[in-house]
């Protein structure tokens, strides 16, 4: 059978990076099975759910090449599919409309509290044959017995005690369908077979299972994804790190990168950590996705960025680089070396923006130094500065190994340690102690440049004394 599998979210906020992994669990499972990935748009919570969140969830997957392979169906537009399933059990016996009142049900939980009991509804309507009135909810006739028992991919055989569950609401007293009567007949109207959705759904299966059972479906397949965590070791939030996707993707961090990060959330091959969608199609297996809750690790994503950043040509780099120095008002195309600077800048940083900030001091006027290196290295180096300002201007030829050895000459005739005859170039250059080696950061200027920013040092010097 083919195999269906779709993403769920509620647009109740923007695109969430542990989302990101489960719609991407669910495109690689459908795309290695020659399936289909669906899009379901869970916005009955009228409150909380906006356009602007479903926007920005489509386009956040759209941007890192998830798509579907049908256009995305809302619940909102579907509530007479719901109302024909909720009549449905109603007719066949497995739902009863229940009016107990707010005050009977705390009673009832305050009771249960009491004793000790896990509070839930007791089923106290359920043989009553009522008739609707306007208070009336529908509820579910949940087996009162037994187990219920489905297969997980990741976590196998998962079992449930009946009597741990209440008679769940279908129908609200005003009529509206509960989210688990929507998502159960969605799956089935929208022919999806297979469900991997967070483990924070897993205690929702047995009932939306019950509710398949009311309904003569089949019975689905499920994948139940381990929590993605903070450093910290609990849930990711907004409170322990970054967690929406465009938050990375505005830092330049690659859409294959995030794919390459995500899938590694709970899943891993050997020692393999470098993956493209291709591969995850090809290797992935949800079968050994571990139980555990993984954390997500900033460094990690860094180290992974590198290396598809530098798998990028450099055409390639160039143009995703870009828009980063463009937001940063950086004029590139006044340097005619501007190839060679990028190029000898682009791994400064494991991400975009990182580089594009290491690249002010080469496309604009330097107008201050890192005050920590400043008061290290710059304070007393005139001699320093001049003697090596005296040796570049006798160059006859401007370029990285000549400039070397002008350095490699003034540290000899200084005889000064490296740091101390390397860092106040470096400073005077680039504002701080932070550059490629340093005949290749003094090549990237040119020597009017050059004496520029040194007499500029110079000068700064001159009233700090
Ligand atoms: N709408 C649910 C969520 O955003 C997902 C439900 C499901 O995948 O079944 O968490």
């Amino acid at each position: 059978m083919t195999k269906v599998t779709r993403f769920a979210p509620s647009p109740t906020g923007p695109l969430h990076i542990g989302g990101v992994r489960t719609a991407l669990f669910n495109y690689v499972y459908a795309k290695q099975n020659k399936g289909k990935f669906l899009i379901r748009v869970e916005d009955t919570d009228a409150e909380r759910s906006t356009e602007e969140f479903e926007e920005n969830i489509l386009k956040g997957l759209s941007d890192i090449g998830i798509n579907p392979d049908e256009t995305p169906v809302r619940q909102s537009e579907r509530s007479e599919l719901y109302m024909l399933a909720a009549e449905k059990i109603l007719d066949s016996g497995n739902a009863y409309w229940c009016d107990c009142s707010k005050e009977t049900l705390d009673e009832m939980r305050k009771e249960q509290e009491a004793a000790g009991k896990k509070p839930m509804y007791d089923g106290r309507s359920r043989n009553l044959g009522l008739e609707r009135t306007n208070n009336s909810v529908l509820r579910l006739k949940t087996p009162q017995d037994g187990e219920l028992v489905f297969h997980d991919l990741v976590r196998g055989e998962v079992i449930f005690q009946n009597s741990e569950l209440d008679d769940l609401i279908l129908l609200r007293s005003d009529g509206s369908p509960t989210y688990h009567l929507c998502n159960v007949v969605d799956d089935f109207n929208q022919g999806v077979t297979t469900v991997v959705r967070g483990e924070d759904h897993l205690s929702n299966t047995p009932r939306q299972i019950h509710i398949q059972n009311a309904l003569g479906y089949d019975s689905l397949e499920y994948a139940h994804l381990p929590m993605v965590l903070g450093q910290d070791k609990k849930r990711l939030s907004k409170r322990n790190a970054v967690t929406s996707l465009q938050d990375f993707f505005d830092q330049g961090y690659l859409e294959s990168s995030m794919i390459n990060m995500l899938a590694r959330l709970g899943w891993s091959k050997g020692d393999k950590e470098i993956f493209y969608l291709d591969d995850l199609i090809s290797d992935f297996r949800i079968q050994e996705v571990q139980k555990a809750g993984a954390i997500f690790d900033p460094s990690k994503l860094d180290w992974i960025n590198n290396h598809h950043l530098a798998a990028l040509s450099f055409d390639d780099f160039k143009n995703r680089l870009i828009p980063f120095l463009d937001a940063l008002g950086l004029d590139y195309m006044q340097k005619k070396n501007n190839n060679e600077i990028i190029a000898a800048m682009r791994s400064s940083k494991p991400n975009l923006l990182g580089v594009a900030q290491d690249l002010i001091p080469y496309f604009s006027e330097l107008s201050s130094y890192d005050d920590k290196a400043a008061n290290k290295f710059l304070i007393g180096s005139e001699v320093v500065l001049e003697y090596v300002q005296r040796k570049l201007n006798g160059l006859e030829e401007w370029g990285e190994d000549s400039i070397d050895k002008a350095l490699k000459e003034a540290q000899t005739g200084l005889s000064l340690p490296t740091p101390k005859l390397n860092q106040p170039i470096r400073i005077a250059m680039t504002g701080s102690t932070q550059s490629p080696s340093l005949g290749l950061t003094l090549s990237l200027f040119n020597l009017e440049e050059v004496n520029k920013r040194i007499n500029a040092a110079l000068e700064y010097l001159s009233h700090k004394n």
